[in-house]
């Protein structure tokens, strides 16, 4: 069935949340993986800068400090030099003490022709320079004096420094140093080493020296010194002067590299290459970056978790909101929403119904108790929601109602129609437990009304549907509802004038039962008068219903029946003895418990016997309630109290139970007695019943003779009594009273 999807009630779907939240969380994800990224990156960039700065300085250092000791060297180198050229003593044992004296290794003596006249060491005496040879080209240069760089010596060997010094006389000393000694000196600053301390730095995972050529000169691990492999653009930033980052593999391992130029005294002299290894950064920042996204996945799976919570809850209240928990349907909530929806749509040439059905389940719940009311109704409502079409909904509104909207229809017929279905569905479910239902019918037009005022008049026509017949349908009217504002004024008025015990408002007229023989009156019909103050007359037609329904017509009943014992009274006080009063009584009253009581109470009060009084009842009342009214109808006539039928043969006939009934007469009703004007003689049936009624031991009273024409009838076939306006229309006490004075002397 139909139940919710026409208009959206569900709370937002969930989808569109989680998707954002999926979206955010891979866009958060990023950014932490991104951030802890970058995070870490700085700092291996600061980190490498600093020493990379701190390093380069040191390089820088070192560099001029092996510039200074290498010119204290040259230096020491010429000063030696200058000592050895002043001593005129140039043997073998001389110069031997004067290399011990002045901590200097060789000492070689050259005749200006360049070969060596004596030597510390006593070694190499006669060797002769050749040209291109160092020697040589000092001796040939016409210099006072030179200090070479670390050369290996051509004879020995060995590396050595060496400076020379000419003398006077064009003769010339050659003091030599050996490397080893030289690098004592300035092995502390040399650039390898600083590498290679460079690299015990955990920081460092390599460290190269490029010089001003770019050539490698120094690695840490003293390798591949040579050519470079630089990238262009690392060759154009270090050519630059510039520092140059990146992060590349470097022996299969993933670096950071800088490179950072090595200035001294304002030039460039290289440049200073450190590698981190960035192994453990990674592992950091995977590690991080996990940890990070664990946290977020966590925090959105509260999320995810928590909206979920909330939607379920949401939906569950929407649930308990616009759903009726018995019969699962929509209930009043939903229908409000729906109506005005459908309302807004009928400003256009939508044409929609209600049809409100009543499952009038009262009894049902006060016999068996409301789980069983309930049971039947649930029943109903899934046997209906089953048979429900395309463009019908049904609600469960409250109690036994229930409502089908039908969303468009053409012709009223099709309405009816569905009406009919629906009686159909339910009845063998509702009769075989003796509940009934109703239907109340509003078009939806171009009027537009609200969702109250459509349920308000269906549930008008509903209640009219019942008063007629139960299990029928009613369409609502106009009038209905103005019936029904006049009902309730007749109810309220009513009320006040039983509280009151007003007869200006509620009197008595009395209408004459003739003796059809004699032509005596027999006896009165009281027949109520209301005079509304609102309303002015209003026929008993109209407000006995209303009493009846209210129950107000007990305690009016009560009135009516004590006016009829005054008047009885009064014909009595007049010698009127055997006057009869025929009194109108409905089920309602005869079925209240305290009935005969009532009766016996209020002759007592008014202070008349009560066997004056004929007590009218309607057929259908005795069909009903047999057992009840018959049992009550003989404790009446116990009082001397006569019973009549009124409106005899317009109901069910009960001709064949008339013997057992305790009634004393019938009271043909008018609809036979106008038959007799038609003169068709299959159709008049009076004298028949009238035999009958006679043949059972009834007498007969024929009401709303209005001919002479009909009397004659009535008086040939032995009718017993006549009322109608051809004798008198009901009069006021005192005119019947004249009446009776008139016609019974
Ligand atoms: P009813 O008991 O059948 O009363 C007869 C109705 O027919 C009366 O209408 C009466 O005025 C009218 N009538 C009498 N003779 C003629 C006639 O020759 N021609 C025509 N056309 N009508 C005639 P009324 O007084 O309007 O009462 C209508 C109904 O209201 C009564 O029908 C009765 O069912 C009910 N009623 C009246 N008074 C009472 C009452 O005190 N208690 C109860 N429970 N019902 C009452
Ligand atoms: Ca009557
Ligand atoms: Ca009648």
């Amino acid at each position: 069935m139909r139940g919710s999807g026409h208009i959206n009630l569900q709370p937002r779907n969930l989808a569109v949340p989680i998707i954002v939240i999926v979206v955010v969380f891979f866009v958060a994800g990023s950014a932490i993986v991104n951030s802890t990224r970058d995070f870490y990156y700085q700092h291996v960039e600061e980190e490498s800068r600093r020493l990379a700065i701190s390093y380069a300085r040191s390089l820088a250092i070192a560099t001029e400090a092996t510039e200074i000791v290498d010119s204290l060297l040259a230096k020491k180198l010429l000063a030696a030099g200058q000592v050895v050229a002043a001593e005129l003593d140039h043997s073998h044992p001389r110069l031997a003490e004067l290399a011990t004296a002045l901590e200097v290794d060789e000492i070689y003596s050259y005749s200006p022709q360049g070969e060596i006249l004596s030597s510390n060491t006593g070694l190499y005496i006669g060797w002769q320079a050749t040209p291109g040879h160092p020697v040589h080209d000092f001796m040939i240069s016409g210099r006072d004096h030179l200090v070479e760089g670390i050369r290996q010596d051509t004879e020995s060997d060995n590396h050595l420094k060496y400076g020379y010094f000419r003398m006077p006389d064009q003769r010339f000393v050659q003091i030599g140093v050996l490397a080893e000694t030289v690098h004592e000196f300035l092995g502390k600053f040399e650039v390898p080493r600083l590498l290679e301390q460079m690299r015990q730095d955990q920081w460092v995972s390599c460290a190269r020296f490029i010089d001003a050529e770019l050539q490698l000169v120094a690695t840490c691990t003293y390798d591949h010194l040579g050519g470079t492999n630089l990238i262009e653009q690392a060759r154009d930033e270090i050519v630059a002067g510039r520092e140059y980052i990146t992060s590349t593999d470097l022996n299969g391992q993933p670096a950071y590299v800088i490179m950072l130029p090595v200035v001294v005294e304002g030039e460039r002299i290289g440049t200073l290459m450190l590698a981190h290894d960035l192994t453990t950064t990674h592992a950091l920042i995977r590690r991080v970056s996990q940890v990070g996204v664990v946290a977020l996945l966590f925090m959105f799976s509260v999320m995810i978790a928590l909206i979920y919570v909330s939607h379920k809850r949401n939906s569950d209240l929407v649930q308990s909101y616009y759903f009726d928990h018995l019969t699962g349907l929509p209930n009043r909530s939903y229908f409000n929403r729906f109506m005005q929806q459908q309302l807004e749509l009928a400003a256009g040439d939508h044409r929609g119904a209600l049809l409100l059905i009543e499952c009038h389940l009262d009894l049902l719940n006060l016999t068996f108790g409301p789980q069983y009311g309930d049971a039947v109704l649930n029943e109903c409502a899934q046997q209906l929601a089953r048979a429900c079409g395309p463009d019908q909904r049904l609600f469960r509104l409250a109690g036994g109602r229930l409502a089908l909207y039908i969303e468009s229809y053409s012709e009223q017929d099709e309405l009816i129609g569905i009406c009919e279905q629906v009686m159909e569905s339910l009845r063998g479910l509702l009769q075989a437990r003796s509940a009934e239902m109703t239907i109340g019918v509003v078009e939806i037009g171009d009027e537009c009304l609200s969702p109250e005022k459509a349920i308000k008049r269906a549930a008008i026509a509903a209640s009219y549907a019942r008063r007629e017949q139960a299990g029928g349908y009613r369409f609502f009217d106009r009038k209905m509802e103005d019936d029904l504002l006049r009902e309730s004024v007749i109810e309220r008025e009513l009320h006040i004038a039983v509280d009151k015990q007003d007869e200006a408002v509620i009197c008595l007229h009395y209408q004459p039962i003739l003796d059809a023989q004699s032509n005596r009156v027999a006896g009165y019909e009281a027949l109520a008068r209301m005079n509304s103050q609102e309303l002015g007359a209003v026929s008993p037609a109209e407000f006995i219903p209303v009493a009846e329904r209210t129950r107000l017509i007990v305690p009016l009943g009560r009135m009516i029946v004590s006016q009829a014992f005054k008047f009885l009274k009064a014909l009595q006080g007049q010698g009127f003895r055997d006057v009869k009063v025929f009194v109108n009584v409905s089920a309602v009253q005869l079925l209240s418990d305290d009935f005969v009581q009532d009766i016996k109470q209020t002759a007592e009060q008014v202070g008349v016997p009560t066997g004056g009084l004929v007590l009218e009842i309607t057929e259908s009342l005795l069909l009903e309630n047999y057992e009840v009214t018959n049992r009550k109808l003989s404790e009446l006539q116990s009082l001397g109290i006569l019973v009549a039928i009124d409106d005899y043969g317009t109901g069910y006939s009960s001709l064949a139970r008339g013997r057992e009934l305790r009634v004393n007469c019938i009271k043909i009703d008018k609809s036979f007695i106008d038959h007799l004007l038609l003169q068709q003689p299959e159709r008049m049936i009076a004298g028949t019943i009238i035999a009958m009624a006679h043949r059972m031991g009834h007498s007969v009273v024929a009401e709303g003779v209005e001919s002479g024409q009909q009397l004659e009838y009535l008086r040939r076939h032995g009718c017993d009594l006549v009322q109608g306006y051809h004798f008198s229309k009901p009069l006021p006490p005192a005119e019947a009273l004249e009446f009776l004075k008139r016609h019974n002397q």
